[in-house]
């Protein structure tokens, strides 16, 4: 089986080599290409994606997962690598090739459309085109097949083995919890002066800033990059190879902060996985929901922390003494932890961050189990913004429009992002009884341990377990709400001063 197995790792790692290939042509798109370069850069991404393509249906690759599937001697790296690959590849095999091709030709049509429709406010003429979307979604549904309901089949792309009813009661507790806690903050004495974040902020200073931060959280500037781009993201092509980017607002402080934070979460994640196994699955994230507990554990429970800014803090002023050195750190600290409900899901606090994701989940699991239809999405946006936020919506713009997933075609996408703030605070428990000394270490700046402990804890086991098995191993508890609500609770409480 040995000789099996190698062919089917070079076979694989081709895959990932092309898939990487198309990774630096992006980030290149992202960053540095000028503006009429987009044409000839589709066309090369369009010729890389079908030889990926092509690779993936060669019969030869399935006949060796099959044979290797039902091996017993490989190594457990080995059978991880088989099973994810499997995984995956039976997705892909049981798609229509016409299926794939007008899922990828009405997404590019949808976005265009998007874009015009929200520039416009205007979701009725989206709509037709969210229409197609979902019915292509909904056949390549029944092409998979699912366990239970539809949307468990557009779950598992994003939260392998996920289920829909578990994601459910994970967010109930959310709903029945936030929506008091939101008012408690609106309804406190204490107010947050956000003229401390606007004043001026020169990028280049910001920029020297984050440099120095993230050497400290342990970024490996050898194996990685920081540009600049319109949205921040992370990309990685190896862990020797890793790049974030960042935008700077100068009178908005705190956005390059804490989105630089972030991102090199992410990016720690990628230098962290096992470089041995890079091109596998075991060099890969466990899920999107632990890739994203990684930047938030570093945005929020680190950086937005207050121990984390008994060091920083006089850091900063330094750098911005003008704008900084009258403003006292419990001042500076409450700003950047501002709690207010807002429309737009992208930049909204910790806090209500959740409750635009139970938004978009409920009415995404409705839409494919057809007991709502895409005409009955604005209405049902609007009620569950009133309820989980208290909020009118003004225009499509600043709701129903305001994301760029359905756009694309991505449905299933939204539960990870808050599966992430509920893994990074049960980590956080973790991390604190591994290392009693957390507080101190970050007033100290001393931010080391807490990347080593998640490159051991975390990183180094790609996809050897499922996301929720590996926090369970580490925690010694099954994945649950109540650390996050917890974590939440006290912070804001302490910070609002609102007593109970
Ligand atoms: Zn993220």
């Amino acid at each position: 089986m040995i000789k099996k197995y190698e062919e089917f790792e070079e076979l694989i790692k081709k895959i990932s080599k092309m898939q990487h290939v198309i990774a630096v042509l992006h980030w290149d798109m992202e960053t540095y290409m000028p503006p009429r370069g987009g044409d000839a850069r589709a066309n090369q991404i369009a010729l890389l994606s079908g030889m990926v393509h092509e690779a993936q249906q060669d019969p030869r690759l399935y006949d060796l997962i099959t044979e290797l599937s039902a091996a017993d001697d490989l190594s457990p790296e080995q059978a991880t690598n088989v099973r994810e690959m499997k995984r995956e590849l039976d997705r892909e095999r049981k798609l229509s090739k016409e299926l794939v091709v007008e899922l990828n030709r009405t997404s590019v049509k949808a976005h265009e459309v998007w874009v015009q429709a929200r520039e416009q406010a205007n979701y009725e003429l989206f709509k037709p085109w969210l229409q197609k979307l979902v019915d292509l979604n909904l056949q390549k549904i029944d092409q998979i097949g699912y366990e239970d309901e539809p949307y468990n089949a557009l779950l598992d792309e994003y939260e392998p083995g996920m289920k829909a009813a578990r994601v459910e009661e994970l967010f109930t507790p959310l709903k029945t919890t936030l929506p008091s806690l939101v008012q408690q903050i609106v309804d406190a004495p204490v107010k947050p002066d956000v003229s401390i974040m606007t004043r001026f902020y020169r990028a280049e200073q910001q920029e020297s800033f984050l440099k120095m931060l993230m050497q400290d959280m342990g970024f490996d500037f050898e194996a990685g990059r920081m540009d600049r781009a319109v949205h921040p993201f992370c990309t990685s092509f190896t862990p020797n190879d890793v790049r974030i980017t960042t935008r700077y607002d100068e009178h908005m402080l705190g956005e390059a902060l804490l989105a630089t934070a972030h991102e090199t979460g992410h990016a720690l994640y990628e230098q962290g996985l096992p470089a041995a196994y890079a091109g596998t699955p075991m060099g890969q994230a466990a899920s999107f929901g632990l890739h994203e507990s990684q930047s938030l554990f570093w945005e929020k429970v680190v950086v937005a922390s207050r121990p984390f800014w008994e060091q920083y803090y006089p850091r900063l002023q330094a750098v911005f003494k003008e704008q900084l050195s009258a403003v006292s750190l419990d001042d500076f600290y409450l700003a950047l932890n501002r709690v207010q409900p807002s429309f737009i899901r992208v930049g909204s606090d910790e806090v209500t961050y959740c409750l635009h994701i139970v938004l978009r989940f409920e009415l995404e699991r409705a839409l494919f189990a057809k007991e709502i239809s895409v005409d009955d999405l604005k209405g049902l946006w609007h009620e569950k913004m009133e309820t989980y936020l208290g909020l009118t919506v003004p225009d499509d713009s600043k709701g129903i429009l305001q994301d760029t997933h359905w756009a694309s075609g991505l449905f299933g996408y939204f539960p990870s992002y808050a599966l992430g703030h509920m893994y990074a605070a049960q980590l956080r428990l973790a991390l604190r009884q591994a290392l009693p000394d957390f507080d101190a270490n970050l007033s100290a700046g001393n931010l080391l341990p807490i990347k080593e402990w998640l490159n051991e804890n975390i990183h180094q086991h790609g996809m050897r377990y499922r996301a929720e098995e590996l926090l369970e191993r580490i925690s010694g508890n099954r994945l649950s709400v109540q650390p996050y609500l917890n974590y939440l609770t006290e912070k804001y409480h302490d910070l609002y001063q609102i007593e109970i």
